[in-house]
């Protein structure tokens, strides 16, 4: 055999004799003073690039046969954990054989955080047998078996899975075009793999086995029914444990979970998808209207309230018809077919459409609180976060294109300002710019000058952007501002979207100061989106304790006895005068009792009230720091009324 070129991450070459395995030529690198041996030991599997193809993730057992570049993948990498997960679904396929023979193996795909495997066993598993399986998985990694790939003709693997009655194995190699597959070996366990593998057994660091589901063959319903087995794999037991530690503490913090607790709202079967809002609920729900009904005020908005339900005319105008009808609920009314809306824009381009305008109405910018219905398939609705029925704070802008630049920065400043009355800090938020994507609407020439705006806009806001091409939607090119929240997950709050189509679809026009007729620039733009997403997000981020002015309970008063019960109701009665929702818990219960009820109900201001406090007329708050000196009565509701007013009001 010859020698190859081989490069490594250091930009050094290095001949080599071709054939020499990824690892070994790593190594050789890294005697000769190049590359780092513990980084080599460390490496989970090789990257390799031949020529211009690509660089692959490939075993470190991998022979090099051509010139080319060589790198490690550690195991902590967004490959390296690849490697270890779907080693993992080998392991788990290999211990469950071991365990019950009879079953017959799948697939066992990597997915985000961990992997899955399905299985078809007779009598089926039970939650009982995932920690056996996982103590025999435990056992394999202590054998420290080589993991070997094999590459076979199609028919010799064919012959060998049907011999071992894995049915479905051959049903998979029989639909592969190419005439060659590769079989990963490890132990007795055989499977069909592309890997790459770890090079052995004892390399995979960290697994937990989560949970048991039903699946079907190929996932589709009407064949043979399947059980898939969840687990989680990580490059240390510390990331696993840390992982679990997260999976526990969103559990805890799982808005229908908090929901219910503080009797916020509820979903039924009477009704999938379409949150009931419980009179605490609804106090939330409509703070957070208020609060950006203030904004609104301040940043030139008009609130407009428009049907909602429509001839689907209006969405053939709007393009909806064509590509958002199957979200849609439809029905027929005097033979006629009508669309309950799924966005506020149709109706809003409708109305711009009534009446006549000249440059000198615009900019307008029409604000909708109304109710939203898009038909969600019933197995994927997930409390507050995926709903059928929804509202968002939602607005259409028509400007001309000399205002826009104005508009996206107006439409900032105020984003930056919803989000400080959450606390929501700006290490928390970062900014993507999505454009046009393949199937699109409008000319192309609007849809260049539009990112641009947004693109200026957003430089001149000083975000960094991370630019997603091809992701706009099919109307015009968006700007998204996502959230990291505590549990490190994104969501996308405020969007902004200039759209490329619907005003020249509706024929929307406006009077220029030549006289002559001209199309208005129209941007969408929500700050919260959906309110019921958002308040999900929010009672996720903060367990519960909203701020201040969105409690549904703000204060609470407490007596220390029933002596003092008189007094205590005075208190609350007091602070509700001055606009606070107060109560006083005048319940014969333990003063502890009563305090860590309101604590559990996550009322932000506990006043405590004793003989003490009712003869001198004040209050001792239990808020942030116990123990806190008792206050005039006047003073506490003066100062709690302060620290709880709707922020976005007049400056
Ligand atoms: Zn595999
Ligand atoms: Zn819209």
């Amino acid at each position: 055999m010859g020698e190859i070129n081989v490069t490594f991450e250091d930009g050094a070459t290095e001949r080599l004799p071709a054939g020499i395995t990824a690892r070994e030529a790593l190594l050789a690198h890294a005697r000769n003073g190049g590359g780092n041996r513990k980084q080599v030991e460390r490496a989970i599997a090789a990257r390799v690039a031949n020529g211009d193809a690509s660089a692959a993730v490939v075993d470190l057992g991998r022979p090099l046969v051509g010139d080319c570049r060589v790198a490690t993948v550690a195991p902590d990498s967004t490959d390296g954990l690849d490697v270890i997960r779907h080693s993992s679904a080998h392991l788990m396929a290999q211990a469950v054989k071991r365990l019950f023979p009879e079953t017959e193996i799948t697939i066992g795909p990597v997915i985000e955080n961990g992997f899955y495997y399905d299985f078809k066993r007779p009598g089926g598993f039970v939650a009982e047998d995932l920690p056996r399986i996982e103590e025999t998985m435990r056992a394999i990694v202590k054998e420290d078996l080589p993991v070997r790939r094999e590459e076979v003709a199609k028919d010799e693997a064919i012959r060998r899975f049907r011999a071992m009655g894995e049915h479905y194995k051959v049903e998979i190699i029989e639909g592969i075009p190419e005439p060659i597959v590769s079989l990963y070996h490890q132990g007795e366990f055989v499977d069909l793999c592309r890997g790459p593998h770890v090079p052995s057994t004892g390399r995979i660091p960290a697994f937990r086995l989560t949970s048991l589901a039903g699946a079907y063959w190929r996932g589709d319903a009407r064949n043979e029914q399947l059980q898939r087995i969840y687990g989680t794999a990580w490059a240390s037991v510390k990331d696993l444990e840390a992982y679990l530690a997260r999976v526990e503490e969103a559990k805890q913090r799982d808005h229908r979970r908090i929901g219910q607790a503080l009797d916020l709202f509820s979903l039924h079967p009477i009704a999938p998808g379409s949150p009931f809002f419980h009179p605490k609920g609804a106090v939330v729900y409509n703070l957070l209207v208020q609060f950006v009904r203030a904004l609104y005020a301040r940043y030139g908005y008009s609130e407009v309230i428009t049907p909602l339900v429509y001839k689907t005319e209006l969405y053939k105008t709007s393009g909806h018809y064509e590509l958002f009808k199957d979200d849609m609920f439809l029905l027929t009314v005097e033979e006629e077919e009508y669309g309950v809306k799924p966005m506020n824009c149709p109706g809003h381009c409708y109305l711009y459409g009534i009446g006549k305008h000249s440059y000198r109405d615009l900019p307008i910018r029409y604000a909708d609180f109304s109710r939203l219905h898009r038909f969600e398939p019933s197995g994927t609705l997930a409390g507050l976060t995926r709903v059928r029925s929804m509202s968002q704070d939602d607005a259409h802008i028509y400007c001309t294109p000399e205002q826009l630049d104005d508009e996206l920065d107006r439409f900032i400043a105020m984003t930056r300002e919803v989000y400080s009355a959450f606390a929501f800090s700006t290490d928390r938020m970062s900014v993507t710019l999505q454009t046009r994507p393949e199937k699109f609407l409008g000319r192309v020439e609007l849809w260049d000058a539009a990112e641009r705006a947004l693109q200026r806009a957003l430089e001149k806001a000083g975000f960094v952007v991370t630019p997603l091409p091809g992701q706009g939607a099919f109307y015009g090119p968006k700007i998204g501002f996502d959230f990291r929240d505590v549990l490190e997950r994104t969501w996308t709050l405020a969007t902004v979207q200039i759209d490329c189509a619907m005003p020249e679809r509706f024929g929307l026009r406006y009077v220029t100061p030549e006289g002559t007729e001209a199309t208005p620039v129209m941007i969408h733009r929500a700050v919260l989106g959906t309110l019921e997403r958002f308040i999900a997000i929010l009672l996720e981020h903060t367990a519960g304790k909203l701020p201040l002015w969105l409690a549904p309970v703000q204060v609470r008063v407490l007596p220390v006895s029933e002596k003092v019960a008189e007094y205590a109701a005075a208190v609350a009665d007091a602070c509700r005068t001055a606009g606070l929702r107060a109560e006083a818990d005048l319940r014969n219960e333990k003063l502890g009792y009563k305090v860590r009820e309101a604590q559990l109900a996550k009322v932000p201001v506990i006043a405590v009230v004793g003989e003490r406090e009712a003869g001198a007329g004040t209050v001792a708050p239990r808020s942030a720091t116990p123990g806190q000196e008792a206050v005039p009565l006047a003073e506490f509701v003066a100062r709690t009324a302060a620290e709880a007013r709707v922020p976005g009001g007049a400056a």
